[in-house]
């Protein structure tokens, strides 16, 4: 196993982190190919908490080098800030690598975003401009990070990347930035990144040729993604196993393995479907236990039963060669546990998320019985109560998904794997 695609299965916050510490500790390359920017990562060093929402702090803290790869959009402000608080520090033993081809995201993206989020309301969007930047690079307007590096002629191509926005920006009362302003500032940026750009297919493709392990980490969840997530629910990115080929540019051919992140209930940031959402006591109980809250609003997350169809769907899109159950532990103390394995809508019975009735459909649930033991000191399959491995195999017959890791717990020994073949 050398190059690995680590894959939300749900709406994100899966704990994808997690999981890629306990399977790949030896992992030459840990690559994040695709979004721009995280509800945050903390970190706690000498004694001071960060949160960090572009540079994978985890990875490199314990000296795996990353790379932030062409699939995602950049501030290179950014990253020279996060870059900074980690070498202040003492906590950047790994090295970050940057593809040449990530697009950068200008300071209209972010007043864009931003002034939308106030003028259409809350989407629990961190609004950081990620969405703006792609939409220019579709738009062949798109500035790249190499481009930071090559300044002829980029004045002019940032004042039409501006210019594409300016009747947006007045309509909402934000003032023009300057092109040369920002020309100065992010060729700044890029020349301080210098040594860290480069042409990441090459960089994961050498790594695979000379048997090294690289893992590459999905955004998000596959029920965001651009193209195959609830639309318009979703974010800019391609999070599933696709969007690892096109964002890194490496082959299909050259992901030797899949491995899909559900949570053991089901929590979604923002607005959009969530069918088997729960509210009440079940709900206030899966929040409090799982720390489900958002770390851009401090609201908490809206959380639902396991929810097999979606489970169905993300393994049928992204070609799942087995699946990480997190979260287990949350569940404890629960007499009975409900599990959503189908929707009814409109008089059908449907297996798997249907592409238009979203808000008429209502899931199907079927009420497992509870464990009351805590799964936290769990650390072998045969440890764990009969009701919390009958969770497992449940979701494990109806999704017809193998189930070879079960995470009780944020530690990395907190880690039972199962052996199913
Ligand atoms: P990611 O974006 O998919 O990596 O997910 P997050 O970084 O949002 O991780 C979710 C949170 O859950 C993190 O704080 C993890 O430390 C925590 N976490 C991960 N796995 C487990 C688990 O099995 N049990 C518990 N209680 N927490 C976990």
């Amino acid at each position: 196993m050398t190059v690995v695609a680590v894959v939300g299965a749900q709406w994100g916050d899966e704990g994808k982190g997690k999981v890629i510490e306990a399977i790949a500790p030896k992992a030459a390359l840990v690559v994040q190919y695709a979004g721009g920017y995280s509800p945050g990562q903390t970190l706690v060093a000498e004694g001071e908490r960060f949160v960090l929402h572009v540079v994978p702090s985890g990875s490199l803290r314990s000296g795996k080098s990353c790379l932030l790869a062409q699939g995602m959009a950049l501030d290179p402000r950014l990253v020279l800030e996060e870059l900074e608080i980690l070498e202040t520090h003492g906590a950047l033993a790994g090295d970050l690598r940057i593809d040449q081809r990530a697009q950068v995201v200008l300071p209209h993206h972010i007043a864009l975003d931003q002034l939308r989020e106030e003028s259409e309301g809350a989407s629990g969007s961190p609004r950081r401009g990620i969405g703006p930047a792609y939409m220019d690079a579709v738009g062949r307007r798109g500035i790249r990070m190499g481009d930071l590096l090559v300044p002829d002629g980029l004045e002019g191509r940032i004042a039409a990347s501006i210019e594409a926005s300016a009747h947006a920006l007045r309509e909402l009362g934000a003032p023009i930035p300057d092109a040369k302003q920002v020309l100065d500032e992010y060729v700044a940026a890029g020349e301080k990144l210098r040594s860290r750009i480069v042409d990441g297919s090459r960089l994961i493709l050498d790594l695979r040729a000379s048997g090294e392990m690289v893992v590459l980490e999905g955004p998000f969840g596959t029920m965001v993604d651009q193209d195959h997530g609830y639309y318009p629910f979703v974010v800019g990115a391609s999070t599933v196993a696709g969007g690892a080929c096109t964002g890194t540019g490496i082959s299909p051919k050259a992901i030797d393995r899949v491995i899909g992140v559900a949570k053991a209930y089901i929590t979604r940031p923002g607005l959009g479907p969530l069918p088997s959402e729960v509210t009440g006591d079940l709900a206030s109980t899966l929040q409090d236990r799982g720390g489900e809250l958002s770390p851009t609003s401090a609201r908490p997350r809206r959380c639902g039963m396991f929810d097999v169809p979606v489970l169905r769907y993300s393994a049928r899109v992204n070609g799942f060669d087995e699946l990480a159950l997190t979260k287990l532990d949350v569940l404890s103390g629960l007499d009975e546990i409900p599990v959503c394995v189908g929707y009814e809508l409109d008089g059908d019975v449907r297996d798997e998320p249907p592409f238009e009735g979203q808000s008429r459909m209502q899931p199907l649930t079927e009420m497992l019985p509870g464990w009351t033991e805590p799964l936290s000191d769990c650390r072998a399959w045969e440890e764990l109560p009969a009701n919390a491995r009958g969770y497992v195999e449940f979701i494990e017959r109806n999704s017809g998904v193998r189930i070879t890791l079960v995470s009780v717990g944020p530690d990395k020994a907190q880690t039972i794997r199962r052996d199913v073949d």
